[in-house]
């Protein structure tokens, strides 16, 4: 099957090394079909101050759109580049992100709930933490399921970033709710490749154990930071090796719906 990826990172996140032609020439090495850029977006704040230091700024994505947008017309002839975003579903501002990103007429965007909440008000929490709060697992899959019935999503990325170690009772039966959410609505979860390869909590076994029950569609994501992560030819095979373990086959690109009519 050929390679792709749609969970690309630029510099501009401020956490991501390399120029976007490196990327691409990566992906284009590595022998993919597609390259997706899916770099963090802007988000917008109301009422504060802050910014977040690792997503691009608003006045970024212009030069981002025509810098991938560029590089998609001169490497047409060697693969195809899609220009996207991943983003948080913040429930008070996605209307304002929607209308920002409008205008750039992007391919697709994928969801990566990297906080629960937000991350600019209280009561809000980073997804990512080691913790046994039942709620905040539940807030996370309420959320996430309430932002993928927008219809603006391609896909989920790392569906399994919550560090959950309280019962796994509770894991489990919320790990199904999110599972069986995704299936109805045709929306694939990402294996994120970059949680393999830095050894996070994520790719979680028991998650994908309830997804492979589930039946759900099943993406590769790179989530690469570094275009030297999309020559990570063996970090891959062993993606493909642990889900087969699971029994999952990854879906070509080609059964990929890319959702962008709401875009
Ligand atoms: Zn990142
Ligand atoms: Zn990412």
């Amino acid at each position: 099957m050929m390679k792709f990826n749609l969970h690309t990172h630029t510099k501009r996140c401020n956490h991501a090394n390399g120029e976007d032609r490196e990327y691409v020439e990566a992906a284009i090495a590595a022998g993919m079909e597609v390259l997706g850029f899916a770099d963090h977006c802007p988000q917008f704040f109301p009422d504060t101050d802050y910014y977040s230091f690792f997503r691009m700024h608003p006045e970024q994505a212009l030069e981002y759109d025509e810098s991938v947008r560029a590089l998609q017309k001169e490497y047409a002839a060697d693969i195809q580049i899609l220009l996207g975003f991943e983003t948080e579903y913040y429930p008070k501002t996605f209307d304002a992100l929607m209308a920002f990103v409008r205008p750039l007429h992007l391919d697709y965007m994928i969801m990566g709930q990297h906080f629960v909440g937000n991350e600019y008000d209280e009561g809000s929490y980073y997804a990512a933490e080691e913790g046994k709060r039942e709620d905040y697992l539940r807030h996370y899959v309420r959320q996430v399921t309430e932002g993928l019935a927008t219809g603006a999503f391609t896909y989920l990325a790392h569906p399994d970033i919550v560090w959950y170690c309280g019962g796994e009772e509770e894991y489990r039966r919320q790990s199904e709710a999110l599972c069986r959410f995704a299936k109805e609505h045709h929306i694939p979860l990402e294996f994120n490749m970059l949680g393999y390869v830095n050894g996070r909590s994520y790719p979680n076994p028991a998650f994908w154990q309830v997804a492979a029950a589930v039946g759900n569609e099943v993406v590769i994501g790179y989530d690469a930071h570094d275009p030297k992560a999309l020559r990570n030819d063996s970090a891959y095979a062993d993606c493909l090796r642990l889900l087969d373990g699971y029994g999952i086959q990854p879906i070509s690109f080609e059964e990929i719906i890319l959702r962008n009519e709401k875009l």
